[in-house]
């Protein structure tokens, strides 16, 4: 909070969290500590019951792909080597929505509904991002 323009500080403290438990190696997600509901993107206020008290909870990390499409050129220049690949958004068990890549599989093989589960996978030295790939 601003000394001089006092007010909440904006959701980056949230984020931040998420990306220390990634970076940490670990996929946690809020949970409302007063009605259980699970929330992604991080937010402060729980959109279920408007309470600001939360922990951040393990997830499955298992879900399923919820909408997919492939990227190919012309994209930015600092993805255009991985061209094509599948940006999914996976719905967690937890019913929370990632954003996110399928890693060890076709691009084109990606479908909704295909089952998936989170790999923490290091990109670059000092870079982890949760990636998924197919489950059984
Ligand atoms: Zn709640």
């Amino acid at each position: 909070m601003s000394a001089a323009y006092p007010r909440p500080d904006p959701v980056a403290e949230d984020d931040l969290r998420f990306w220390a438990n990634v970076a940490a190696g670990e996929l946690r997600i809020q949970r409302c500590a007063d009605c259980g509901t699970h929330r992604h993107p991080p937010r402060p206020i729980c959109a279920a019951c408007g309470s600001t008290a939360g922990d951040w909870v393990p997830a499955s990390g298992r879900g399923e792909v919820w909408a997919s499409t492939v990227i190919h050129p012309p994209t930015l220049a600092a993805f255009a080597s991985r061209t094509p690949y599948a940006a999914v958004v996976v719905r967690l068990e937890e019913g929370v929505f990632v954003v996110g890549n399928v890693v060890d599989c076709p691009p084109d093989e990606v479908a909704v509904g295909m089952p998936v589960e989170v790999t923490i996978t290091e990109v670059e030295p000092g870079l982890r991002l949760p990636l998924f790939r197919a489950s059984r």
